[in-house]
């Protein structure tokens, strides 16, 4: 159970929010966290996404904008 904690200045510098995937790989001597999956173009969000001209936009941002 190999597991890697990311220190809470990081997450919040990088905005990685709880629950967020991230993905582990190898790069010769490095570890490299990547996050995986669509996010909002404006504010990271991963929850409650949609399809916007070929990109994700959450529902939240799509109410602030009206
Ligand atoms: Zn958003």
């Amino acid at each position: 159970m190999g597991r890697i904690i990311i220190p809470i200045e990081l997450r919040r510098q990088r905005r990685i929010r709880r629950g967020v995937r991230l993905e582990v790989t190898l790069e010769g001597d490095r570890v490299v966290l990547r996050r995986h999956g669509p996010f909002c173009v404006f504010c990271d969000s991963a929850e409650d996404l949609r399809p916007f001209r070929g990109k994700h936009v959450c529902y939240q941002c799509i109410m602030d904008a009206r």
